[in-house]
């Protein structure tokens, strides 16, 4: 005789969804449902790097790949509305879900804070075809103009920005020398609008970062706030800071499925959805990573700790176990600042340089085993340390 089993779905196949589906597959009473609107899960962490001469394949992995094996069904579909009562999700397919118990993880979005012209014309290393969008530009500029611009501009000193203004004076520097270009003169400009870097960390991690990015030849402007953009530049106090390459790593907002499904979820000022000490929105409702209004979110660690707890409650709950409340474990911060240096905070234990790079690689290692069987990890995280300056366009020029 045929058994019901019971329905989780999971929404989101970034770090929280691919996260909790891998855990909760492992239990034979549960049927697991991952939906997603895009057919790869991104490692957001590697993005800079593929935009600055990594290849995409460490960047952006296909979900079918990560989860092949695991009994969990794949459905390519976009949420865009949720019906609490009758316990559905449906996708702008037009396809209705039906769930015993929800897991949204569905990540932010890009906010320009109403900022004119950035939408336009910044680019954004947010998804893996930004990222090649930007490194496209790179090139196409240099083949076009045959030298350098005079300012490449990255708006916002939070992590993303700190790591890819690092990372981009080291890639034009190798690029400079491919396309043949003498005596080039350019900035890398990191503008922050806040009075200093990294503006949620300790201010000596901060000062320790901002060093070694005057080191590395980074010009940091902070309590610089960006008034537009045109075709031309940006314009800041009134000037214009003449650019057409200006990357924006600055804001984030939540999903807005939570919006646009406000009448089911209490959202907090920031947007994110107020949440339980169990990850819980609603009856039978989690909504983990990025979307919740938790006090370390906006992490993939965190994400995928909120995961584990939501899985192992789950589990509980249907067990008639004891559900202990979550406690979300402070995130350990690991900024790489160019190649083979980097800043890592454990606690009160602050490394700086080659051995904070050699933890970032392993953080990798067990960020990218967090979301795929062991083996594979390992091959991804290897190819990716083996071919560090790997970038496919550089290659195909270097072969002409
Ligand atoms: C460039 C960049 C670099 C970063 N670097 C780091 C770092 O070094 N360390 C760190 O800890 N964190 C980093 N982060 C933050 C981290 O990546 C996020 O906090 C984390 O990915 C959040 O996980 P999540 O599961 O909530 O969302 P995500 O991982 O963003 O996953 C959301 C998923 O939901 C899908 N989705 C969206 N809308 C829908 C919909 N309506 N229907 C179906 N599917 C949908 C998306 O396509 C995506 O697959 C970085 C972020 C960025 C943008």
């Amino acid at each position: 005789m045929a058994t019901t089993k019971h329905s989780v779905l999971v929404v989101g196949g970034g770090f929280g969804g691919v996260r909790a589906a891998r855990r909760l597959a492992k239990q034979t009473n549960l049927q697991v449902t991952l939906i997603s609107d895009k057919d790869s899960f991104a490692y957001y962490p590697q993005l800079y790097h593929a935009a600055t001469g990594g290849s995409r394949s460490e960047a952006s992995l296909p979900l079918a790949n990560l989860l092949h094996g695991t009994g969990i069904h794949i459905v390519h579909d976009k949420a865009v509305a949720l019906d609490p009562a009758g316990k559905t999700i449906t996708g702008s397919s037009g396809q209705r879900y039906h769930y015993d118990d929800l897991i949204l993880a569905l990540g932010s979005v890009t906010n320009y804070f109403g900022i004119k012209g950035l939408k336009e014309f910044a680019y954004d290393i947010k998804t893996i075809e930004g990222a090649e969008k930007f490194k496209q530009h790179l090139h196409h500029e240099l083949v076009e103009l045959h030298k350098t611009e005079l300012h490449y501009v990255v708006i916002g000193a939070g992590p993303t920005g700190v790591e890819l203004s690092a990372a981009l004076g080291q890639y034009m520097r190798r690029l400079v020398r491919l396309h043949g270009i003498t005596r080039p003169h350019y900035n890398i400009d990191l503008i922050e609008a806040a009075p200093r870097i990294l503006p949620h960390s300790s201010e000596s991690y901060a000062n320790h970062v901002l060093r070694r990015l005057k080191k590395i030849g980074v010009n940091v402007m902070v309590g610089t706030a960006v008034e537009a953009e045109t075709a031309e530049g940006l314009q800041i106090g009134g000037k214009l800071l003449k650019s057409h390459t200006v990357v924006w790593t600055s804001g984030v907002s939540n999903n807005p499925f939570f919006s646009n499904n406000s009448q089911s979820f209490k959202l907090a000022k920031n947007g994110r959805v107020v949440v339980n000490d169990h990850m819980e929105a609603g009856q039978d409702i989690y909504v983990i990573g990025d979307n919740a209004a938790s006090k370390y979110g906006g992490l993939a660690e965190t994400a995928v700790n909120d995961a584990d707890y939501v899985a192992k409650d789950i589990k509980r709950r249907l067990a008639g176990r004891r559900r202990p409340a979550y406690r979300q474990p402070a995130p350990s911060p690991v900024i790489p600042v160019g190649s083979g240096w980097a800043a890592v905070q454990i606690g009160p234990l602050a490394i700086y340089g080659y051995l904070g790079w050699l933890i970032r690689r392993s953080a990798d290692l067990v960020a990218y085993r967090s979301v795929e069987a062991a083996a594979n990890a390992f091959k991804v995280w290897l190819k990716e340390t083996l071919h560090e300056d790997d970038c496919p366009i550089c290659q195909a020029n270097l072969a002409k």
